[in-house]
């Protein structure tokens, strides 16, 4: 449960509830998709996930265990396995720092040796389809969609068993949004990630997801299958929803 204001007495009555009772399952090698209005309550989900905010009440079962609690250092091995691209790049990189240094921070934490570390950047820079001499330049000498393959070749570094993309392609013109997604099918494809996909596009979210979740509110209001949920709707929500779709 995250409620975001309140504090003082006096703000209490703002308080907004941005996420309740959501419990989503998602498996290896299958992508599930959030989707709902802006403010529906999907970053929130994610951003609990990832223990970038704390719950205010309640618990964030992450494979069973609950994170809400545990320390940042007891959190490690979670933040590891989960890695987030958000939908502009430049909150995963440094301006001021070289792409591969950029790519290689997570490892090194992780004490992989700098060395060998730097060879997997170049390796995952030809593998999301830019030069491993990307590894010298800044991020602004790329384009949007090619900043955005670095932040998902810096996730891929930690070999995380899920990847949260959170509007990921939203600020992406449509044809780099379709090479961009085919590229997280590919990286699907070879390392069995599971994809936890948030987008306001029930376009998008009908091509590439196994599994859909409606929110609205900051609860779940419809989940199943993706040509379930966004192809025979059975509430009324999903139904308006879709209806308003562009
Ligand atoms: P969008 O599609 O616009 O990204 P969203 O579904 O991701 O929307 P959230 O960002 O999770 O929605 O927001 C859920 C609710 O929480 C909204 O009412 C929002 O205004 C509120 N909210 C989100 N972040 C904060 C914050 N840092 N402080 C206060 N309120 C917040
Ligand atoms: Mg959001």
């Amino acid at each position: 449960c995250k409620t975001y204001g309140g504090g003082g007495l006096f703000f209490r009555a703002r308080e907004v509830m941005a996420a309740q009772d959501v419990s989503l399952s998602l498996l290896k090698g299958r992508t599930l998709g959030i989707v709902g209005e802006s403010g529906s309550g999907k970053s929130t989900v994610a951003r609990c996930i990832m223990r970038l905010i704390d719950p205010t009440s309640g618990s964030i079962k992450v494979g069973g265990k609950d994170i809400a609690t545990l320390s940042q250092k007891d959190l490690k091995p979670q933040r590891k396995n989960i890695q987030i691209v958000f939908q502009d790049p430049m909150r995963s990189l440094n301006p001021r720092i070289e792409v591969g240094e950029s790519i290689i921070e997570g490892p090194l934490n992780f004490g992989v040796p700098r060395n060998k570390a730097m060879t997997r950047a170049r390796e995952l820079l030809e593998l999301v389809g830019l030069p491993a001499s990307a590894v010298d330049r800044f991020p602004h000498q790329f384009s949007g969609g090619q900043r955005q393959r670095i932040a998902i070749a810096r996730a891929l570094a930690m070999d995380p068993d899920v990847l949260v993309a959170d509007e990921a392609v939203s600020a992406l013109d449509v044809s780099v949004q379709a090479q961009v997604l085919d590229l997280l099918a590919e990286l699907q494809a070879r390392f069995g990630l599971g994809i936890l996909f948030i987008t306001h596009d029930l376009g998008v979210a009908a091509q590439i997801c196994d599994d859909v979740v409606v929110m609205q509110y900051g609860r779940v209001v419809e989940y199943g299958p993706a040509g379930q949920v966004l192809g025979a709707p059975q509430q009324d929500y999903t139904k308006a929803l879709i209806a308003a779709a562009p």
